[in-house]
């Protein structure tokens, strides 16, 4: 939902140096109405066919799980504290899945008492937890198992989740015996199965490979008298983070993915990414500029801790001044304040040239940007902000200085 008006940039209706005025920098921007026609898009595909829990791992801002689930959707979970987030923004508890290779019992108690929907069990001696902590607090616990299938899909290899060797689900060749087993416990409904294969794929192929496996412990379940009523496919669709890339849609996605399964299965999908990465930007100012070692670089007020991706996984994301420049273009690095060399935001980005105190967008950052953001070289949280139309609205106030000590005594 990038636009010009006239030099200025704009998220919808609002110019980005109105916001850098009113909010300060750097911080978190948000346009309502690309993630809402993102979720859409998941949902007009799916159709009556089942469930889209936004995994909200990657965004779990509370303005915005509320928008999402005021619009039907359900959650992804990964912790006792996005269900408690989830349930305060007003998710319907009949539409949470949880997945998570740690569940403690805590957890998994809370989860129970709340009447999540379902628990995607990674592990026999998670299921004996569930079966236990479920009869204590006299309800059942519905389950799938998430399995791990096996497949590599061209991405990352820390969000690779699918391949052999990796800690996630249970093993390919342990799904039919884990299910008899499952069958076999009081107070353990079975309903699914599920399987995530990674992150920021864009090759519909490996989740239809890995579908296929899916198809064949279905079939080989049904042999055993086991009738799964949803087939949970994740999330990890990818979205386009610079120009040479492509994505798929949700609706290419589906339509492959349903040509493997009968007609009669309900599905869930786990999209996060490809709900909420480009609604998201962070704004960011340059504080100095300086000439060194045959570069140039532009040094911003956001470090790695406020966006922690291209450290993490050296991810792309595009760089763009809020003005139009005509000035000539020189290769820039564009960095952050924090003492590591791994603190950058983009490398090598051909930009105009910049004066001190001018802002630059940084794009795509909507999925695991502030919800991966930390208080390293106690630098507080930044601010988020909203742009819905004409409208701001700030959803998350800027931290303090005062913030960073508030849970530490002086001892
Ligand atoms: C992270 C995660 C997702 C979401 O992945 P995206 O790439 O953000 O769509 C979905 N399901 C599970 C189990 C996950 O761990």
């Amino acid at each position: 939902m990038l636009n010009f008006k006239k030099k200025d940039l704009c998220i919808e209706q609002v110019k980005l140096s109105d916001i850098a005025k009113e909010y300060g920098t750097s911080t978190y921007v948000y346009s309502k109405n690309q993630f809402i026609n993102n979720f859409e898009s998941y949902k007009k595909a799916l159709g009556v066919r089942g469930i889209i829990c936004f995994a909200c791992k990657a965004n779990s801002n509370r303005t915005i799980l509320k928008l999402l689930a005021d619009i039907g959707a359900g959650a992804d979970t990964t912790s006792g504290g996005e269900i408690y987030r989830c349930l305060n923004a007003n998710f319907n508890p009949s539409k949470i899945v949880y997945a998570g290779v740690g569940k403690t019992f805590e957890e998994i108690e809370y989860a129970l008492k709340n009447k999540i929907f379902m628990f995607n069990v990674e592990s026999l001696e998670e299921l004996d937890a569930i079966n236990k902590i479920a009869g204590r607090v006299k309800t059942k616990a519905k389950i799938a198992f998430r399995i791990n299938p096996y497949v590599d899909p061209d991405t990352h290899s820390y969000i690779a989740t699918g391949k052999k060797g990796t800690k996630f689900g249970i093993p390919y060749e342990d799904a039919v015996k884990a299910y008899l087993i499952a069958k076999k416990k009081k107070n353990v409904i079975v309903l699914g199965i599920h399987s995530h294969i990674g992150s920021q794929i864009l090759d519909i192929k490996p989740f239809k490979v890995a579908a296929q496996k899916i198809k064949k412990i279905i079939d080989d379940l049904e042999k055993n008298g086991i009738g799964l009523e949803y087939i949970n496919c994740g999330g990890g669709l990818g979205i386009k983070y610079s120009k040479d890339q492509k994505a798929p849609s949700p609706d290419q996605l589906m339509s492959e993915l349903f040509s493997v399964f009968d007609k009669d299965k309900k599905f869930i999908f786990e999209p996060g990414r490809s709900i909420i990465a480009n609604a998201g930007y962070l704004l960011v100012k340059v504080i100095y500029r300086k000439f060194s070692g045959g570069k140039n670089f532009l040094i911003t007020d956001a470090g790695m801790n406020d966006l922690m991706r291209p450290t993490l996984y050296e991810a792309y994301h595009e760089v763009m001044p809020i003005k139009k420049i005509n000035t000539k273009k020189v290769k820039t690095d564009v960095v952050g304040p924090i003492c590591e060399s791994g603190d950058f935001i983009g490398k090598d980005r051909m930009l105009p040239v910049l004066a001190q105190g001018e802002y630059v967008l940084v794009t795509c950052v909507g999925a695991y940007g502030a919800a991966m953001s930390s208080e390293y070289n106690s630098r507080p949280l930044l601010a988020e902000v909203l742009v819905d139309g004409n409208k701001t609205t700030l959803i998350r106030k800027r931290a303090k200085w005062e913030d960073l000590l508030s849970n530490e005594e002086q001892k």
